[in-house]
């Protein structure tokens, strides 16, 4: 009995989160989509920013993302640009967000921007699990985007990477506010000090 129970549960579980995934735009936005990853790679991977420790890392998860089908181009993001979905039997998918113009046409993000989603959600990726974010994991994630975009369109990053003109630090205090701090947290692929140089982020207390 426990067992069947158990099953209807697990079952449930699976309906509910299906339910709640994004909508995927069509099959040839999809294909257009990882075209253009595709393309933006070989560029990202010659340079600066991908011959580092961290770039490497992180290309790598775009690689993987890209060769396990676990990236989905969604105009139903509820004005999100990107989101990694969680689910526990198997790793996360990320979702960028595509344009929807009317009930047949989509438009991708630009090349660059959609580097910078992705690049964003691949740190999240690399996170992986099913914990909550942390202000140092979004101040991460939001560097890798930006060193990624940056790449993406053949300019050198500032040292104090900036979102609307305020560090990023700034901004992700603002913007997520109820995001706890994680005095622990190891940056993927470079070190603490790195990010807080980067981003303006101040020691966590
Ligand atoms: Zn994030």
């Amino acid at each position: 009995m426990l067992l069947y129970i158990l099953i209807a549960c697990a079952i449930a579980a699976i309906a509910v989160s299906h339910a709640r995934r994004p909508a995927a735009a069509p099959r040839d936005m999809q294909e257009g989509g990882k075209a253009i990853i595709r393309a933006e790679l070989p560029k990202l991977i010659a340079s600066d920013f991908g011959r580092t420790k961290r770039g490497k890392l992180l290309i790598a998860e775009v690689q993987s993302l890209l060769k396990d089908d676990r990236i989905v181009f969604s105009s139903a993001l509820k004005g999100k640009r990107g989101l990694s979905w969680s689910e526990w039997w198997r790793p996360r998918i990320v979702y960028i967000k595509i344009l929807r113009v009317n009930r047949e046409k989509y438009l991708h993000q630009m090349p660059s921007q959609l580097i910078e989603v992705l690049f964003h959600e691949a740190l999240h990726s690399i996170k992986g699990g099913f914990h909550a974010t942390s202000i140092e994991e979004e101040c991460d994630a939001f560097a890798a985007g930006l060193c990624a975009e940056a790449a993406s369109q053949g300019i050198e990053p500032p040292d104090i990477l900036r979102i609307d003109g305020k560090p990023v630090a700034e901004f992700v205090m603002a913007s997520y506010s109820g995001a706890p701090r994680k005095p622990d947290y190891q940056p993927v692929g470079e070190s603490i000090e790195w990010l807080r140089k980067r981003t303006g982020l101040v020691e966590a207390k």
